[in-house]
């Protein structure tokens, strides 16, 4: 069957492992850009202000690990991800959910800022499981394997009258999903996103990420780190905008990093999330010939390899 994947992010790439492996005649198109190559990495199944876990979180979690394990130990850090409680709140909820779940510790605000010297005296929960992904080279090492099953890479920007010898087309096109009709039945939304590239101060030695309200992402460069993100349903452009990002992030990572002046930033970066309106991935047949596998909103990591294998086992099927 001759298959084509528009996009070559997280959604697109697990795809076209899956497809693949299931013997399709696979052809990928990507115009460059998208969120999967910026994101920050952070991975683990407790995400939202209550840390509940994720619908799908532990089938998203053991997918993704597959593909990570298979890509190579480089391009990610099983060390871990501290949530400090940032309200009374989370506090309550937090030491629940480490009851809860095994893989999650709650820790007192000293061991808090023992681990991270110069954050606020706030407990927090840490989880075990948690996962800091270096995006771009995971991507560029899941293209890699699909290279050597047989895919075929095309580093243009297509649209559907383009694809018509296909039998089967795939939007898997993030933001640029707009740009299609077929999918305007989706109901999509669209959020922008911004991160900080910054230098790590000298103090900031740990080997974890960390996250409150915004994060902190090890970067794959030790003395780097990304600093996280901004929700911004109106904007004025798509294009990054280093004061705003500057604004909002520093205001919600100065809830457990107080000392955040000393970070020194070196870039801006931007792109749109894409969400349904239940929040949902959603992935499924939108015409005769066209799927879509969109919507992951801040979980691409979590679900693309569970809705990947998923969506593969429908096309095929
Ligand atoms: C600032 C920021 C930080 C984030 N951090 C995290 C994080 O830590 N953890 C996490 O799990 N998620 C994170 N996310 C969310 C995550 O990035 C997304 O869920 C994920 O990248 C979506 O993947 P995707 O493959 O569906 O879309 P995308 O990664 O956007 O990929 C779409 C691809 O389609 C291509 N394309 C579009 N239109 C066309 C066309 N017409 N022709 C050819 N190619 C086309 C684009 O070139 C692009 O490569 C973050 C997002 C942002 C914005």
């Amino acid at each position: 069957m001759k298959l084509a994947v528009i996009g070559g992010g997280f959604s697109g790439l697990a795809l076209c492992y899956y497809l693949l492996k299931k013997g399709g005649e696979v052809t990928l198109f990507d115009r460059g850009g998208g969120a999967s190559k910026i994101a920050s990495g952070l991975l683990h199944p407790y995400p939202g202000e209550n840390g509940s876990l994720s619908w799908k979180g532990v089938e998203g979690m053991r997918e993704t690990r597959t593909l990570l394990e298979m890509v190579g130990p480089d391009v990610y850090k099983e060390t871990g991800i501290l949530r400090f409680a940032v309200s009374e709140k989370q506090r309550k909820v937090f030491k629940k959910r480490s009851e809860e779940h095994s893989d999650i510790e709650w820790w007192d605000k000293e061991k808090c800022h023992d681990f991270v010297p110069g954050s606020s005296y706030l407990p927090g929960i840490f989880i075990r499981s948690g996962i800091t992904v270096h995006a771009k080279a995971y991507l560029e090492g899941l293209w890699k394997i699909c290279e050597a099953l047989g895919g075929r890479r095309e580093e243009k920007s297509v649209v559907l009258d383009d694809l018509q010898g296909f039998d089967r087309v795939i939007l898997a096109a993030g933001g640029g999903i707009r740009s299609f009709a077929a999918a305007k039945k989706l109901d999509l939304r669209f959020t922008k996103g911004q991160l900080l590239v910054c230098k790590r101060p000298h103090y900031l030695k740990g080997e974890s990420s960390i996250t409150g309200k915004g994060y902190l992402a090890l970067s794959e460069r030790e003395d780097r780190c990304y600093l996280g993100s901004t929700y911004e349903r109106r904007h004025t452009t798509e294009e990054p905008c280093l004061g705003t990002a500057t604004d909002l992030i520093f205001n919600q990572i100065g809830q457990f990093i107080p000392s955040y002046g000393a970070f020194h930033v070196e870039g801006c970066l931007a792109e749109m999330r894409v969400s349904t309106k239940d929040r949902l991935p959603f992935i499924g047949k939108i015409d005769a010939n066209t799927y879509a596998m969109t919507g992951m909103g801040s979980r691409g990591l979590l679900y693309h390899a569970y809705f990947g294998k998923k969506l593969a086992e429908e096309v095929m099927g």
